[in-house]
């Protein structure tokens, strides 16, 4: 399939405690456009958890920059980026490269030195694919059970198990 390239991150990881400045610098990121919901934080939390705010400082004071990019609405977005001082977009549409080709010309970042980090293959992956970024992906924090996330993750399954498949057979 054409497309099954957009659907791949280049890694899968436990959670975003797991982005670290080692890994970033190793893979010489300076730049993470982060999705928001299910990524750092629930639909259920307002404002920025504390392991959330632990995890920027430590990833700034590195000297990577943190931006959100998320395809929730404004207020959310806002709020949940108020305390930490981070650049954000709401609204952004991904898979749709508008928004998140805007923070990174904002931003001043080429995509060899862009990371996407996400828990969505379909928009998060695929978003960051097509704008030529590094995609960091991680399971969905809690995810919502409604009919049209459920269908969302049968659809991602088989790009998952293939990313495993990959992963366990480097020969390919
Ligand atoms: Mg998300």
């Amino acid at each position: 399939m054409i497309f099954e390239h957009w659907l791949l991150p280049d890694e899968m990881l436990p959670t975003f405690r797991d982005v670290t400045p080692e890994k970033l610098r190793e893979a010489g990121i300076r730049f993470i456009f982060s999705d928001i919901d299910n990524t750092l934080a629930t639909y259920d939390d307002p404002e920025p958890p504390a392991d959330v705010t632990a995890w920027i400082r430590e990833t700034e004071e590195a000297g990577i920059r943190v931006i959100f990019v998320s395809n929730n609405a404004a207020a959310r977005v806002g709020r949940f980026a108020a305390p930490l001082g981070c650049p954000a977009y709401a609204k952004a549409r991904k898979p749709l490269l508008g928004v998140l080709q805007r923070a990174m010309k904002d931003a001043g970042a080429a995509p060899g030195e862009s990371l996407l980090l996400g828990d969505q293959l379909l928009t998060d992956c695929a978003a960051g694919r097509r704008a030529g970024m590094r995609v960091f992906i991680v399971p969905p924090i809690k995810d919502k059970t409604t009919l049209f996330f459920r269908a969302k993750r049968l659809i991602e399954r088989p790009y998952v198990r293939k990313y495993m498949k990959n992963r366990s057979d480097p020969g390919r």
